[in-house]
């Protein structure tokens, strides 16, 4: 079944920029999809407008069977726990704890930090280091987030999105900063969401080689258009 389908998606930023242009795919409930293409494609635009970080310009985005185009505020909200964002330089709060900042997300953008681990019972505590510990991070719960790796500091992103219980993850990409071992770690962990826990992955990546030997699908953008739309097979790296 479709998850998610974007129909003429465009957007163009200020008077000139036309970051994409008459964008249409589906996405299929499970599947790993890897966008890739050059810097400045659009492919990190086209990820802030499925979760609306961003508004498109024009065209439907339909997800779950719904239009998300005119979502309000709180529509918005739930969507977002929905849709969960992973991003290059991780979007932590360095100064508190990894608990803290799994925890966090489920306040949503505008919650205040002060006193945060108070405001959550010990269910919703056991949970996130329950999925700490699915991360590998048990030894990492209480530490503040400028200790990390930047390895953990990802594997702190993904619990972050995944204690919403999402039907979907966008990746936007979230191994450009990490070196080789790390980078391997993170593509592990993003395709057992996908195949053991059925979620649906979206991953923006310039590294080529990488989104052939992980996805089901990939998804090629330059300037702002789809220009590939298929199977890595099907896919020859020669220049
Ligand atoms: P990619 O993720 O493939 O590198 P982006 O989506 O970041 O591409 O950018 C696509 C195009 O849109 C680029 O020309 C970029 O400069 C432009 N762009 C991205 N964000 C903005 C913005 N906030 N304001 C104006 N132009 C932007
Ligand atoms: P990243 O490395 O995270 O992709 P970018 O340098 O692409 O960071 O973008 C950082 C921020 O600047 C983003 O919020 C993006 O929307 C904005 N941005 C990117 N390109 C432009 C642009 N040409 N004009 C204005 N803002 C831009």
């Amino acid at each position: 079944t479709t998850l998610l389908e974007l129909k003429g998606v465009s957007k163009q930023y200020g008077n000139d920029t036309l970051a994409l242009s008459d964008v249409n795919f589906s996405v299929k409930e499970g599947e790993f999809v890897s966008v890739i293409g050059p810097s400045g494609a659009g492919k990190s635009t086209l990820l802030r407008c499925i979760n609306r970080m961003i508004d498109a310009s024009s065209g439907e985005i339909i997800f779950d069977n719904v239009d998300i185009m005119n979502f309000n505020k709180r529509e918005l909200r739930r969507l977002r726990t929905q849709i969960g964002m992973i991003f290059q330089h991780y979007n932590l709060v360095n100064r508190l704890s990894v608990i803290e900042n799994v925890l966090h997300g489920r306040l949503g953008y505008k919650s205040t930090f002060a006193g945060i681990l108070g405001l959550y019972n010990e269910e919703e505590k056991r949970q996130a280091i329950q999925m700490l510990g699915l991360l590998g991070l048990e030894e990492q719960v209480y530490k503040r987030c400028d200790q990390l790796s930047g390895g953990q500091k990802q594997r702190v992103g993904i619990a972050r999105a995944l204690i919403q219980d999402p039907k979907m993850l966008l990746c936007d990409e979230p191994i450009a900063s990490l070196d080789p071992n790390a980078s391997k770690v993170i593509m592990d962990y993003l395709k057992d969401v996908s195949t053991t826990m059925g979620i649906t992955v979206i991953v923006n990546l310039h590294q080529v080689d990488v989104a052939l030997s992980y996805s089901d699908r990939i998804i090629g953008v330059s300037k702002g258009s789809i220009v590939y739309n298929g199977s890595p097979k099907d896919i020859t790296t020669e220049q």
